[in-house]
């Protein structure tokens, strides 16, 4: 029998695209010898990209959705998949076609040659902002810097996973997700490919910069307590530079007696130090706040349809 391969694909509002990626799947499927699942999370669209994967479904059976019961967002929308899939290896990608289906055969040959985690980097990216490059780039290497886990730059999530990597990664079951993160922290044998990724085939792009900050704060603090770490060092910092001022003052006080002046630093000094106090009470309070949401052991998400079943929580 030959082995199965599951091609799992979030979308959200997808409905121009989701036909596109079919097609395109479907012609590399050809020429090569796998059987294939196409496993679509539809992550709560507002536009008819729900009924596509229906129609899809109709007439193809390698076809499977998942409807999510609301917008997740896609980190949750891939954990959903994991849970789902049933192949033998397992290969995420966007329904954008920013991730080219023409690199699937190479993914599956290292595969077969033993690699659990099969990534694409991009070698240059068209049709996003130089902004958007711009940040991107520095974000991986701040992250890079701060956390203990190896994190790839400039990958993103298209990749082969094998069957015991998908495993590995469904028994994590954080509530705050940041998944390039534990690709890398799983371990297991990696192996990277280059491509060139390509603009939006059509539609527009979900993220912002809202979502972009977001998941950038997330990838640190879930990754690293470095914030927690520097907010201590300032705090030592600070210490010193105050205990010296306040020989200096003690000094000043004695030799030339009290005159009532320093008002001006006196107000800036109770400002800075006041500032400070409360960026290292908002850094504390990021990662009390994911404790919070961690401890109350939510279910990650609920699925209101699958192939046509509804089903129950
Ligand atoms: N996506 C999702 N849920 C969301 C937002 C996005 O499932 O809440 C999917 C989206 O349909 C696409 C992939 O995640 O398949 C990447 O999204 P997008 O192309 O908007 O991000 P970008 O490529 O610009 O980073
Ligand atoms: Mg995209």
């Amino acid at each position: 029998m030959n082995k199965k391969i599951s091609i799992l694909i979030p979308a959200y509002n997808e409905e121009d695209t989701i036909p596109i990626i079919y097609k395109r799947l479907k012609d590399v499927f050809k020429n090569i010898n796998y059987e294939f699942e196409i496993l679509f999370i539809n992550d709560g669209s507002k536009d008819s990209s729900l009924n596509i994967m229906k129609n899809l479904r109709k007439k193809d059976k390698s076809v499977s959705y998942i409807n999510l019961s609301r917008n997740y967002g896609k980190e949750i929308a891939m954990a959903a998949g994991f849970d789902y899939a049933m192949g033998d290896a397992v290969i995420i990608m966007d329904a954008d076609l920013q991730d080219p289906p023409e690199l699937i055969p190479k993914m599956i040959s290292y595969w077969e040659e033993g690699y659990d985690d099969v990534y694409a980097k991009r070698r240059s990216r068209a049709g996003e902002s130089w902004l958007k490059k711009k940040t991107s780039y520095y974000f991986y290497r701040i992250l890079k810097k701060l956390s203990r886990v190896e994190i790839q730059e400039d990958t993103g999530d298209f990749r082969l996973l094998s069957r015991r990597a998908v495993e590995a990664i469904k028994k994590i079951k954080e509530q705050h997700r940041y998944t390039k993160g534990f690709f890398s922290w799983i371990g297991f044998k990696k192996k990277e490919i280059l491509f060139d990724r390509e603009p939006r085939a059509a539609g527009r792009t979900k993220w912002n910069y809202y979502k972009l900050i977001d998941l950038a704060i997330e990838g640190i603090i879930s990754f690293s307590g470095a914030p927690l770490r520097v907010s201590t060092i300032i705090g030592f910092v600070m210490a010193m530079f105050s205990f010296l001022y306040m020989l200096y003052v003690i000094m000043k006080t004695l030799l030339f007696g009290d005159l009532v002046a320093g008002y001006p630093s006196l107000v800036s000094l109770i400002l800075f130090i006041s500032s400070i106090q409360f960026i290292i009470l908002g850094v504390i309070g990021e990662y009390l706040g994911r404790v919070f949401n961690e401890t109350k052991n939510r279910p990650l998400y609920f699925i209101e349809e699958y192939n046509d079943e509804k089903t129950m929580p």
